[in-house]
């Protein structure tokens, strides 16, 4: 049986009271929202943290509200099963649908956005118990000096594996973060960084407190598509966030293409969003513009043999998805999974 450290549990009841309960606790201090990523975590002796800080009772971080400008505003204690079926968040097909096919039905009812923004990478070689670790001799990321999955390499490329994330980033958001130097305000994009040990431009301290979509445009087309072993519960072998706009003639503007569960960020598939802007999906040339798109998106992106399944399948599998999930988007169904 795998058991819990032992730790102290606070409940602050405002953001003050949080920000200032990390401070003075420093590196001995967690966040904790839903705990389904955490607590395993720490099972596995991954984090060992003193105190564990609960936001369950920071009124500043529950709530979601449309914005003076049309937008959406999105509490970092949103759970995952409210934010797949709000009806605001309805007008965001792509966020909608990856929200709902995170883990399994009780993990989404305590799991928030928050937690998920915040998640962890994930590698098979590091989400193993501490005895697994220890017999291999750790690695980069935790307690040792080598990566299993790049031999010889000095980086850590453990995959970014939270569904939110690339669906998040086609859509333009922007995080609002509060820490012991004050609030900031982050695009997503920014916050991601290329590194598997850290993949997260967060400060010590630092909360999330809500994340912030723009308004959709009129003709806003959003999916997601989502491979994984068993369609009820697991993480993402790949992750693909498609969305852009359609104006009355049927072409194409503001595409974005992310795909995840690859390397420590997620990808931005530049080429194949070039080839999908300004693509008349009327016009008869439209099933060779699907084709290119979906050769280029395979052309960039390049699954490692970091989380499980066989990194090769997945790169075939990634025209696959992102042809589907354009289809999607463009059929405004969705989302792009098998049970
Ligand atoms: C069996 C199983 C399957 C899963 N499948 C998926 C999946 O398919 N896709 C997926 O994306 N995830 C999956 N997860 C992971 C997890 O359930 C989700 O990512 C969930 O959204 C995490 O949210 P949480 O509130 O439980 O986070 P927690 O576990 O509470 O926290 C996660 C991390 O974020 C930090 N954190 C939390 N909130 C904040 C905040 N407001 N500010 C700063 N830091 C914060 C915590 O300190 C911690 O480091 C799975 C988990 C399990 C156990
Ligand atoms: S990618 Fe390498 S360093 Fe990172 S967790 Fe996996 S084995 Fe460890």
């Amino acid at each position: 049986m795998l058991r819990l450290p032992e730790f102290t549990l606070t409940r602050p009841e405002s953001l003050d009271a949080a920000l200032a309960l990390l401070k003075e606790h420093g590196d001995a201090a967690l966040p904790i929202a839903g705990g389904t990523d955490l607590v395993p975590n720490m099972k596995h002796g991954l984090f060992e943290p003193k105190m564990v800080v609960s936001l369950a009772d920071v009124p500043e971080l529950h709530g979601v509200e449309e914005t003076a400008d049309g937008g959406l505003r999105i509490g970092a204690m949103t759970t995952l099963a409210s934010l797949a079926v709000h009806e605001s968040v309805q007008r965001y097909p792509v966020l909608a649908q990856a929200a709902s096919l995170i883990a399994g039905p009780q993990l989404r009812e305590v799991g928030t956005l928050g937690g998920n923004v915040m998640l962890d990478t994930r590698c098979q070689w590091y989400n193993q118990t501490y005895f697994w670790r220890k017999a291999l001799g750790y690695c980069l990321k935790k307690d040792g000096t080598e990566c299993h999955v790049v031999k010889g390499g000095k980086k850590c490329v453990a995959a970014a594996s939270n569904d939110t994330a690339p669906a998040l980033m086609s859509l333009g958001a922007v995080l609002e973060l509060a820490g012991p130097e004050g609030a900031r305000e982050v695009t997503i994009d920014e916050f991601y960084v290329a590194d598997g040990i850290v993949n997260r431009d967060v400060r010590q301290g630092e909360l999330l407190v809500a994340v912030r979509i723009p308004a959709p445009a009129a003709g806003h087309r959003s999916a997601y598509g989502k491979l994984r072993t068993r369609g009820s519960i697991d993480f993402p072998l790949l992750g693909v966030a498609c969305s852009f706009d359609l104006d009355a003639a049927g072409v194409i503007a503001n595409a974005d293409l992310v795909v995840t569960a690859l390397q420590a960020r997620p990808t931005r598939a530049r080429k194949a969003i070039a080839l999908l802007e300004g693509a008349d999906t009327s016009g008869e040339g439209f099933e060779a513009v699907i084709a290119a798109v979906a050769a280029a998106a395979r052309k960039q992106c390049h699954p490692l043999p970091n989380i499980p399944g066989d990194h090769e399948y997945r790169r075939e599998m990634v025209p696959v998805y992102v042809t589907r999930t354009l289809r999607a988007a463009l059929d405004e169904g969705g989302p792009v999974h098998h049970i």
